[in-house]
C-alpha cells in the first residue's frame, strides 16, 4: 500500500478492499446483489479519490520542501570573516521574528547567529526592509561612491523581491487549498469508514445464522 497515507485513510482501504473482495467471491458464487455491486462501486471510487489526494499530496508539500531551502544564507565567521570552517549548529529566532541559523567556526571557536534568514518566506521580509533601509539612506548626504552603488544594487533587490514574492504566494495559496481538501477527506473517510463498520457488522451476523 502506498507509503504517504495516513492511518485513518490506510485504515480506510484496508475496509474497501474487504468489501471488493467479498463482491469478487459473491460474483463467482453468482450471489452479488444490486445493493452490493453499488456498495462496491462507492468503496472503488472512494479508494481511487483517496489516493489521487494523497499524490497530490505528497506533490505538493514535496514542492514545499523544496521551497524550504533555496536560500543559502552565506555566512561568514565574523571573527576570521570566512566560511570554511563553519558547522551550522541550529536555528534561532532574531529581534525580527526572522529564523536564523546559527553556526560554530571550528577555527576560531566562536559560535553566532547569522544575520540574515534562512528561509524564503523571512527573507521576503528581510528584503523589504533592506530596500527600505537603502531608500531611505539615499534621502540622505552620501559618499558619491556609496550613492552610486547603492543606486545600482536597488533594481536587483526589488527584482528578486518581485521575482520572490508570487511564488511564495503560489505556494501559500495551494498548502492552504489542501489543507481545506485534507478537512473534507478527513470528514469523508470518517462518514465512510463508520457506514462501511456497519455493513460489515451486519454481514458477519448474517453469515453466523
Ligand atoms: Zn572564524
Amino acid at each position: 500500500m502506498n507509503k504517504a497515507l495516513k492511518a485513518n485513510e490506510r485504515e480506510l482501504i484496508k475496509l474497501t478492499r474487504y468489501f471488493s473482495k467479498r463482491a469478487e467471491q459473491m460474483t463467482i458464487d453468482g450471489e452479488l446483489s444490486e445493493d452490493q455491486q453499488k456498495l462496491t462501486e462507492a468503496c472503488e471510487n472512494l479508494e481511487r479519490q483517496l489516493l489521487q489526494h494523497a499524490d497530490n499530496r505528497t506533490a505538493i508539500l514535496e514542492k514545499r520542501a523544496q521551497l524550504e531551502k533555496i536560500i543559502e544564507d552565506n555566512a561568514q565567521c565574523p571573527k576570521c570573516h570566512k566560511a570554511d570552517m563553519l558547522k551550522r549548529q541550529g536555528v534561532a529566532t532574531n529581534e525580527h521574528g526572522w529564523k536564523c541559523n546559527s553556526y560554530r567556526c571550528r577555527r576560531c571557536n566562536t559560535t553566532f547567529t547569522w544575520n540574515r534568514p534562512n528561509n524564503p518566506w523571512d527573507m521576503l521580509a528581510f528584503l523589504e526592509l533592506y530596500i527600505k533601509e537603502l531608500e531611505a539612506s539615499l534621502d540622505a548626504e552620501m559618499d558619491p561612491s556609496l550613492r552610486q552603488h547603492t543606486e545600482a544594487a536597488l533594481p536587483q533587490l526589488q527584482d528578486s523581491l518581485s521575482r520572490l514574492r508570487p511564488v511564495l504566494q503560489g505556494s501559500d495559496e495551494e498548502v492552504e487549498a489542501l489543507m481545506e481538501k485534507e478537512r473534507e477527506m478527513d470528514k469523508l473517510i470518517h462518514q465512510f469508514k463508520n457506514y462501511l463498520l456497519i455493513e460489515k457488522i451486519k454481514l458477519d451476523t448474517y453469515q453466523e445464522e
